[in-house]
């Protein structure tokens, strides 16, 4: 008999993989698509990478912490809880991925609001496990009593919304936490850039996780390294599932030390909501619509001189920007997202490139 293509799963077979934002090779390009932070991470966590590399990388030779005790107990310290609570990811990613796999499957589907983060979807099918959506009202918040009913086993609340860059009060998560009957998961990627945080509420709700990553404030995604911060029984079931080795040791150092350095959080996050004032000013002086952000991107529709936001518009102002070498991301799938720009807010030089070659577009 000849050998064949192996048949996956028939749910994997079916499935599509997630779409990340281009990386281009080569340089010159102003890169404004995935949200990455402009700015060199804490020094410290440079630091921390060396230390833990040893003479000539001899500590590489070892296994790391299988649990990631350096990242836990900085994560633990930083907000106020036992490390106990705190369960260690490559990357969010990770976590997202074992909330899913632990709390998701045949039969027990996931529910997002719509739009947000297009990974879950993902995530979802490998498990086997449906989506329900719920859809973000006009004025951009989210119905209560639609998510507390919508059947879903695990909840993903993106707070702040990628991509439509806004906040929800804290006290509409907690309403829902109040009656929501499964797990229900706030995903802080963007929280430095914001003004409140969810971080108290796995201590008051034992429904409720918050998970954080290094990928955007701290300007790490190139680390791969976030984590969850839960309920103590919610905790012992993430530890269950996940690798037995899931964080390097060079990553759970860095973000260690990248937690605790708070100057440079702050410093650096001031610049950027500097810069995302700055920008988001230029773009409507254009007569570009802006949403109000607290992240570090916005979300921009192109309006040409005497003309209207558009798909076409958006699809045109991408394309005009991408021959000046300028990448920003479009959300063609959703009627709140398709006339629009994501645009990554980066140094005030990148902003300026992006608003000078903006103008020129919308001038025709
Ligand atoms: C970027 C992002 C993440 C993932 O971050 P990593 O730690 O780099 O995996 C998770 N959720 C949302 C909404 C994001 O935008």
């Amino acid at each position: 008999m000849k050998p064949s293509d192996p048949k996956a799963n028939p749910h994997i077979e079916a499935m599509q993989a997630y779409t990340p934002g281009e990386q281009p090779q080569g340089g010159g390009w102003i890169k404004l698509n995935t949200n990455e932070n402009p700015y060199p991470p804490s020094s410290k966590a440079v630091e921390a990478i060396r230390v833990a590399l040893g003479d000539n990388g001899t500590l590489l030779r070892l296994y790391p912490s299988p649990d990631s005790t350096p990242l836990r107990e900085a994560a633990a310290r930083v907000h106020g809880y036992s490390p106990e609570s705190i369960v260690a990811g490559n990357g969010s990613d990770d976590i997202l991925n074992l909330l899913i796999r632990a709390y998701a499957g045949p039969g027990r589907s996931i529910g997002m609001l719509d739009p947000s983060y297009s990974l879950y979807p993902v995530l979802a099918a490998a498990q086997g496990a449906a989506v329900v959506k719920v859809p973000v009202k006009a004025d951009y918040t989210f119905d209560v009593d639609a998510v507390a009913k919508c059947g879903a086993s695990v909840f993903f609340l993106t707070n702040p919304n990628a991509p439509l860059g806004v906040a929800f009060a804290v006290e509409r998560v907690i309403a829902l936490a109040k009656v929501f009957p499964g797990l229900l998961v706030v995903d802080e990627a963007y929280v430095a850039f914001a003004g409140e945080s969810c971080v108290d509420l796995p201590k008051q709700f034992p429904n409720v996780v918050v998970t954080r990553t290094l990928s955007k404030g701290h300007a790490l995604a190139g680390l791969r390294a976030g984590y969850a911060i839960c309920p103590l029984g919610v905790a012992a079931v993430l530890h269950r599932v996940r690798d037995s080795y899931n964080l390097d040791r060079l990553a759970q150092v860095a973000a260690a030390a990248a937690l605790q350095d708070d100057a440079w959080l702050n410093e650096t996050v001031g610049k950027i909501t500097a810069t995302r004032r700055r920008l988001m000013d230029a773009l409507r002086g254009l007569g570009w619509k802006v949403n109000e952000s607290s992240a570090n991107f916005v979300l921009a529709e192109p309006v040409a001189k005497g003309g209207v936001a558009s798909v076409q518009a958006a699809e045109s102002a991408f394309e005009f920007l991408r021959s000046k070498k300028i990448l920003v991301r479009r959300f063609p799938n959703h009627f709140l997202t398709e006339k629009a720009l994501r645009i990554t807010v980066g140094t005030d030089a990148e902003a300026d490139a992006l608003v000078a070659a903006a103008g020129v577009w919308t001038k025709g």
